[in-house]
């Protein structure tokens, strides 16, 4: 069973180091966060294995790492200046920023979950929105993306007023304004809500500001609802080049202006002629890197899963356009979906469960004018946040090489949606000898977040297991004891609801609202949830400060440690230490000199430790813990008949290996060439 919650992954990758919050002795800094030993360890073999399935099994794959600093103008012919933006509002009470489209469109589309997974304060606005007839606005948004777009442009119009009589408090309603558009000549015939749930997705802001007051959505955080109007917010950091001190702005600011890669891929296209020519590629041929990216997300959060500094692994794989395509050669179809199927299996391959991993193809809606296909590879996480994108996987046809070319032809530009590129010096196509023939390659991209996805992994590995059931009239003195913690934390909430003043809480109602409703849960799963209860009681939030909490703690601690066991069911090819050697003795020379002598003959090869720090049980548990599939015990036995003990993570078996043959069975057991 994989984790249940993130706070289970959070809570272990801080206890064991994999993951720390960034700048802690200063008090952190919103979603950084830093990999400790074991983490960089297992990041790294994530990036090593997508390197392994990329490039190294590949015959037609080449690797480049560029500055993560390139000059502006990149991102202005990428469209990343413009369009890499995300609508952001304030709450103007609380300060706090949201993305206004998140806010309206889970509203919105709540009506179809029955207001699962959204924030119970947005309830109010979905009395707005009888029905949400999300198809029919789809088919609307497709029709006026074709047409000259004339209906279009009258309808903003129209909402640029609607909005602003909202603004001045003037008296309007939705129907009024979704009544204005009747008459607008060329505007399909479909529901309003159909129509809303467009300008929602389309054209958003001004609808967006407008919904968020007439629909009194309140802020998740303070709850009042009072908001400043939706705007668009660039995702990429500024920094500049040299010792700049203009005004933003002005010449001398915008000529020395960089920003932090939102993405590694431009890296790739600055580089094609480059990689084409030193390497001697013919298309198809493809470029993969792995590196930091950095997004000024509006929202990050949910642990690792959304950050503002991250890294990414992505391959831009160059392939012939439709019309130069010899007989047999691969579509661009068969390529998307060659590179879909080969990422889905390395998914599976590194142990996530098919019933987790699905493969959602993007809707017309939601691509980019120039992308012909996109499948995102989904991961289904746990608690609240669901199926989430964990790569995608885009077919973008010329549009990058185009974008950065100097000379494309008009049709090309028009077809794609670009301006002449005025500040290019070159040309980054292809003269294909088959064909005779120059052209702008089209790529299919595979683009994968590496930290996303050790998330990914760490979630799928997590198991907390029962070894050892306790006894029943245990369980059940401790379910009434959990049954008085519970109610104490209830009337805790009571009088923290009471106090008015929310600086002089001594307890956060809410949290602990969600603390009695994980922990009720939990508690019918007993004995199975006896160690995420123990680490509930320790760290939920909700439970800081309960006097019963405190007290019953330690006693689930113990429970927890005599019965169950925490174990990182992960593939030995991403476990960060592999191998761990243990003496049964740590006062007895001989063991301990033989031991060493064997991490000491494993250690070059990969992470091995040695440790003697704690009893036989207790150190099999702390590499269970952290994923370390394999354990040696050298004993008394050992100095008698030259054999050791290999202890299997998964199965808690333990064989006898006679020493010459103790590395073929380790490597043997950790999948590697012997
Ligand atoms: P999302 O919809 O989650 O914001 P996206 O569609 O913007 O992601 P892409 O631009 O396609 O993401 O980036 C490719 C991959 O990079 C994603 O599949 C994800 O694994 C990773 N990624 C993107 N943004 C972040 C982030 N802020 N933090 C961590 N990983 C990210």
């Amino acid at each position: 069973m994989p984790a249940r919650s993130l706070d289970q992954i959070r809570r272990l990758a801080k206890n064991r180091g994999f993951i720390f919050a960034g700048s802690a002795p200063y008090g952190g800094l919103g979603s950084f966060w830093d990999y400790g030993p074991l983490g960089v360890e297992m990041l790294n073999h994530v990036k090593r294995s997508w390197w392994q399935n990329v490039v190294y099994n590949r015959d037609d794959v080449e690797g480049v790492d560029c500055a993560i600093l390139m000059n502006r103008k990149v991102w202005q012919h990428s469209g990343h200046e413009a369009t890499f933006s995300d609508p952001l509002v304030d709450c103007k009470s609380c300060r706090a920023r949201f993305r206004a489209d998140h806010l309206v469109t889970d509203a919105i589309l709540a009506r179809e979950t029955e207001g699962e997974n959204v924030h119970r304060k947005l309830r109010p606005i979905i009395e707005l929105f009888p029905v949400s007839l999300k198809a029919a606005g789809l088919q609307l948004y497709a029709k006026l993306r074709d047409d000259e777009q004339d209906a279009e442009r009258e309808a903003n119009r129209r909402l640029r007023e609607f909005q602003d009589k909202v603004s001045n408090g003037e008296k309007t309603s939705l129907d009024e304004f979704f009544g204005s558009l009747a008459n607008i000549p060329g505007m399909p015939n479909v529901s309003q809500y159909a129509q809303l749930f467009f300008f929602v997705r389309r054209h958003p802001n001004e609808l967006r500001s407008a919904l968020l007051k007439l629909g009194k959505v309140s802020c998740p955080k303070c709850q009042k609802a009072d908001w400043t109007d939706a705007r668009n917010f660039n995702l990429m950091f500024q920094s500049h080049v040299g010792p700049v001190e203009a005004n933003k702005g002005t010449e001398e600011e915008l000529a020395s202006r960089v920003y932090l890669r939102p993405e590694t891929a431009q890296g790739i296209f600055m580089n094609f002629k480059n990689v084409l020519e030193s390497s001697r590629r013919k298309v198809p041929f493809g470029i993969a890197q792995i590196g930091k990216a950095f997004r000024n997300e509006i929202t990050p959060g949910n642990f690792t899963f959304r950050t503002r500094e991250f890294e990414q692994m992505e391959l831009e794989f160059f392939i012939k356009p439709p019309q130069f395509l010899q007989p047999g050669e691969k579509t661009d179809e068969q390529w998307h979906e060659e590179w879909v199927e080969q990422r889905y299996n390395w998914w599976l391959g590194l142990g996530i469960d098919k019933s987790r991993i699905r493969k959602r193809a993007q809707t017309r809606e939601e691509l980019a004018h120039y992308s012909k296909a996109t499948v995102d590879l989904e991961y289904l996480f746990p608690g609240s946040l669901g199926f989430g994108e964990i790569e995608g996987i885009a077919n973008r046809t010329d549009y990058d090489l185009s974008a950065h070319s100097k000379d494309v032809p008009e049709d090309a530009l028009k077809r794609l949606k670009l301006e002449k590129n005025a500040d290019s010096v070159e040309n980054l196509d292809y003269f294909d000898q088959d064909a005779k023939a120059r052209y702008f390659p089209w790529v299919i991209e595979p683009s994968c977040g590496a930290t996303r996805a050790m998330l990914a992994f760490l979630c799928e590995a997590y198991n907390e297991e029962l070894v050892k059931p306790p006894a029943e009239a245990d369980i059940a003195a401790l379910k009434t004891e959990i049954d008085a913690a519970i109610k104490n934390a209830e009337k805790k909430k009571k009088e923290a609801e009471k106090e008015k003043d929310a600086a002089q809480r001594k307890h956060d109602p809410v949290a602990i609202e969600a603390f009695i409703r994980d922990l009720t849960e939990a508690t019918t799963r007993l004995p199975q949830s006896l160690a995420e209860i123990d680490g509930m009681l320790k760290d939920h939030a909700g439970a800081q400060n309960l006097e019963l909490v405190k007290k019953l703690s330690p006693k689930v601690s113990k429970l927890a440690e005599d019965h169950t066991r925490l174990v990182l069911k992960l593939h030995p090819s991403l476990a960060p230490v592999k191998l761990a050697i243990f003496p049964l003795k740590k006062n007895e020379p001989r063991i301990v000199d033989e031991a060493r002598r064997i991490k000491h003959q494993f250690q070059h090869l990969f992470r091995t430790v040695y440790d003697d720090s704690a009893g036989i049980g207790k150190l099999y548990r702390r590499q269970d813990e952290i994923g370390t599939p394999l354990c040696i015990t050298v004993d008394f036995q050992t100095l008698e008949d030259n054999t050791v003990t290999l202890r299997d993570r998964d199965t808690m078996q333990q064989i006898r290996v006679p020493m010459e043959k103790l590395k073929h069975e380790v490597f043997h057991r950790l999948g590697m060439p012997v």
